[in-house]
């Protein structure tokens, strides 16, 4: 039986999952460093990624605006997959939902997506940001053309940063006793890293903020004040060719470039040796907060790193040998 659109109420079970994760040290990856390195488990969230806590929170707010009328309102967003879907979870039974995503990112999350009811556009992924023809500015069009249509804007959307403030960066303090030497993570939106810094801030925590790039993105260049033009890369969900407007350099301290093949190579190793099956931007932000254990000064202390996504969402690509053969990725570890 199809349950009619609308007629379920906003606090699902799903709801009352998001959120709460685990926080691992990573032992065995980190050993011999002069710091602990400690994983907070965003793939353990219900719809399986750091995006359930801004789906379900940026739905409540914009039904608490009155935004948003359940069994009537369609949802519209650009995504990488993951916020699409978390959106498609938290508006279950109450809303329909139009994602936009480029042609980079591979099928699994698309398949996922449409699993979960959402209608999925492809865009081309080699156009600037400024074509018509982009996945942000086809959401744009798309919502301007559906009736009674919300436009999420997770880009620039300021709840989006805010389930993380009032969330994740609480839960990293709270599971650390607020002993935090540094945070590190990636930026899609810019939502998680600036969020979490902002909770830290608020606590009085002096926490390095350390923004971990994919090499070929431009937002690590930006921070520096360069003018880099940006370049291709594999891995998905993070960096970019635009500065997001939720990701404020005030708040980031440092950021740290990593090449696909490290990334995958550390997502092999996150598997093999910590039995974490996660997706590309994990392996991003753990390379990157291993040289930032290595490198910082002061006493033994807690790097907390995020692992947004779970590997499932990469099994026809990164987790698959033909995929990485294709691509040229035959390190150590991306080889077995
Ligand atoms: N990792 C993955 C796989 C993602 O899809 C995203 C969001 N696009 C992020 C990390 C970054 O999250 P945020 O948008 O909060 O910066």
């Amino acid at each position: 039986m199809t349950v009619p659109l609308g007629t379920l109420p906003a606090q699902s079970a799903a709801a009352r999952l998001v959120g709460g994760t685990p926080l691992v040290e990573l032992a065995t990856i980190g050993a011999g460093l002069p710091h602990r390195v400690l994983a907070k488990c965003e793939f353990l969230n219900p719809a399986g990624s750091v995006k359930d806590r801004i789906g379900h929170h940026i739905i409540r707010r914009a039904e608490e605006a009155r935004l948003l009328v359940p069994g009537l309102s369609t949802l519209v967003e650009a995504t990488a997959g993951n916020t699409g879907v978390a959106l498609a979870c938290a508006a279950a039974g109450r809303y329909r939902v139009i994602v936009t995503m480029s042609s980079k990112m591979g099928p699994d999350k698309e398949a996922m997506m449409r699993a979960w009811g959402a209608d999925v556009v492809r865009c081309p992924y080699d156009v600037p940001p400024t074509s018509p023809e982009s996945f942000i500015n086809t959401a744009r069009r798309i919502a301007d053309e559906t009736a009674h249509s919300y436009y999420v804007d997770q880009f620039a959307n300021p709840w989006n940063r805010e389930a993380h403030e009032l969330t994740t960066g609480p839960e990293i303090i709270e599971q650390t006793g607020g002993q935090v030497a540094a945070f590190v993570a990636g930026a899609g939106t810019g939502g998680t890293i600036a969020g979490v810094a902002r909770a830290l801030r608020a606590a009085g925590s002096r926490a390095r903020v350390v923004l971990a790039d994919p090499a070929g993105s431009i937002l690590a260049d930006r921070l520096r004040g360069g003018h880099e033009p940006g370049r291709g890369y594999a891995i998905e969900g993070i960096g970019g060719d635009f500065v997001p407007d939720l990701l404020d350099p005030q708040l980031l301290d440092d950021a740290y470039e990593v090449s696909d093949a490290e990334s995958i190579s550390m997502c092999l190793r996150l598997q093999a040796e910590e039995g974490l099956w996660v997706g590309g931007s994990s392996g991003t932000a753990v390379a990157a907060a291993l040289r930032l254990a290595a490198e910082l000064p002061g006493p033994r202390s807690n790097i907390v790193v995020v692992l947004p996504d779970g590997g499932s969402r990469y099994s026809s690509t990164l987790f698959d040998p033909s995929w990485r053969t294709h691509r040229g990725f035959t390190t150590k570890e991306s080889a077995r």
